[in-house]
């Protein structure tokens, strides 16, 4: 069985906090242990950072989190409409930070791929980022 979602708000930090409860809210169907539910959230929250820091450097425009539950997997993307990114591969980088005057450390993208099963960026200069990460959710006997 498939179940989709999708979230639309704006670029604020308050809405970190919003976008990490949503995303654990969406996947508590899948009977997931504590631990993946951090690892979800985790990396949400750098994609959802990564918008408003990065992508919007600031200003106030809209992020869209879309979900899907499929079988065993869980699939989440995360997107702006935002400056985009020159070079995906370098950006993705450890270490590998355009602000390093706002303490910013280049370790998001590592977040994201060490806390889920794949991650896949999809930006363009000038029109925007997709983050799409897939994580297996393991079917527990309980
Ligand atoms: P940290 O996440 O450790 O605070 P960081 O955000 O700089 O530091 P990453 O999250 O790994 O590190 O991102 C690396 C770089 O990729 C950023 O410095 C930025 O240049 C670019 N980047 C990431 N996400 C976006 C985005 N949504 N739009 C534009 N640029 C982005
Ligand atoms: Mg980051």
């Amino acid at each position: 069985m498939k179940n989709e979602m999708r979230v639309e708000f704006d670029s604020i930090s308050a809405n970190e906090a919003f976008a990490r409860v949503t995303v654990a809210a969406f996947m508590t169907q899948m009977n997931p242990s504590m631990e993946e539910v951090a690892d979800v959230k985790t990396a949400v929250s750098e994609a959802v950072t990564n918008a408003i820091i990065h992508g919007y450097e600031g200003e106030v425009h809209k992020i869209v989190i879309t979900g899907c539950i499929e079988d065993e997997w869980l699939t989440l993307c995360v997107e702006d409409q935002g400056i985009g990114i020159e070079d995906v591969e370098k950006a993705m980088e450890p270490l590998y930070t355009t602000r390093p005057e706002l303490e910013r450390s280049g370790m998001g993208f590592l977040f994201m791929e060490a806390f889920m099963d794949e991650v896949q960026v999809d930006s363009e200069p000038g029109k925007g980022t997709a983050v799409t990460m897939k994580k297996r959710i393991v079917q527990r006997e309980d």
